[in-house]
């Protein structure tokens, strides 16, 4: 294997319903940054039926280059017919860089895409950077029960691979006026030689809270003592309109369904406001929230961990912090033709 036939960073670009996924938005924006540092430029590849469209949104989310591979067979995801695609131009372009969403079918993708290429690929990563001198990506994620970041390397394979969880990285601003090349692939599929039919779809109808998409998120902890003192968090959720979340050992002490979880085995959540409370800020809660645009913690332990990531910090008993905090909202909420402000 030479490794100097290998250039470029590359996106995939997921798409459900010719809609495209916020993470493939996100990965273009961590690998631009990629790419600049190498000088290389950014690709982003796209399958599907009748998809062509989307292209110029890629090149406005930063990538330089797009690859588009539109075929009926691939009307919905399989991996088998989304394998051959991507074999098909990983073989053909020799990237030396490819990055997907870990989303369902992000995952299962690249790790039969890296199955087939015979080449390594790091999952769920939450940090990305790369060596320009040894051309290496530095794909880092939590290890070993989340105690230390692993910064993994793959020194002997090329492309270089990794899934990258949604709203951990940051989508550039779209710049329709960005120019970009539009490269069109055929391949051979034939529907009669795939070996799953997709017979059906489903959509999960059951109402779920998508915490990932709030904007307003009150999170609660162990701190909180007990289920009862748990509906002060709900109480303050329910006066400023923000989602509610927990910790593990909130969900391990059956306070909150695990749909609500933020960390590294919940949900990674961006919102604008994030109340942490009673919450010590161990790292495997950390990587699921940092990102948030302002984060307000109370605990009662000055030392407490989670005071390093946050933007303001209370420290005292959030027994009497948040009724406090549910009065004074209370007392600035005014509702106007159905819009609610707080002045
Ligand atoms: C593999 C693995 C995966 C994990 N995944 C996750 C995950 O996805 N999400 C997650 O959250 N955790 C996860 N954990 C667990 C994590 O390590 C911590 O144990 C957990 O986050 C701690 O939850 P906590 O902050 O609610 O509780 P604690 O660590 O017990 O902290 C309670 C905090 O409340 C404060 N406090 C107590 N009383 C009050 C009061 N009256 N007023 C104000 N503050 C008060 C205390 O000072 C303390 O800081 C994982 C662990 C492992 C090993």
């Amino acid at each position: 294997m030479n490794f100097d036939d290998y250039c470029g960073v590359w996106v995939f670009i997921e798409q459900n319903d010719g809609k495209i996924e916020g993470v493939s938005l996100e990965l273009l924006g961590a690998g631009r940054s990629l790419a600049d540092k190498l000088q290389v430029p950014l690709s982003g590849f796209i399958l599907g039926d009748g998809i062509r469209s989307l292209a110029s949104q890629v090149i406005a989310y930063g990538a330089d280059q797009v690859y588009v591979i539109d075929h009926p067979v691939l009307k919905h995801y399989r991996t088998e017919s989304y394998m051959k695609g991507v074999i098909h131009l990983a073989q053909n372009y020799k990237p030396e860089i490819i990055l997907y969403g870990a989303t369902p079918n992000g995952k299962d993708l690249a790790s039969a895409v890296a199955t087939d290429l015979n080449t390594g690929l790091t999952a769920d990563t939450t940090m990305l950077d790369v060596d320009v001198d040894k051309r290496l990506l530095e794909a880092s994620r939590p290890a070993f029960g989340g105690n230390i970041m692993a910064t993994i390397l793959c020194k002997k394979h090329r492309p270089q691979m990794a899934t990258v969880r949604p709203k951990v990285m940051k989508a550039l601003a779209p710049d329709s006026g960005r120019n970009g090349k539009v490269i069109e692939e055929n391949i051979s599929l034939k529907e009669e030689e795939m070996r799953t039919k997709v017979l059906q779809i489903v959509n999960d109808v059951t109402k779920k809270t998508n915490l990932a998409d709030a904007h307003v998120i009150v999170c609660g902890g162990k701190g909180m003592g007990d289920l009862q003192n748990f509906q002060l968090i709900h109480e303050l959720a329910e006066t400023i309109g923000a989602s509610v979340g927990g910790t593990r050992d909130v969900v391990e002490a059956g306070w909150l369904p695990h749909e609500q979880q933020v960390g590294q085995t919940g949900e990674t959540v961006t919102p604008k406001i994030y109340f942490a409370i009673g919450i010590s800020g161990a790292i495997q809660h950390v990587v699921g929230m940092k990102n948030s645009e302002l984060i307000i913690a109370i605990n009662k332990d000055p030392n407490a961990p989670i005071f390093d990531v946050a933007t303001y910090g209370i420290v005292g008993d959030a027994m009497e912090i948040v009724p406090a905090l549910i009065e004074q909202f209370k007392s600035l909420r005014t509702e106007k033709g159905g819009e609610v402000s707080y002045v």
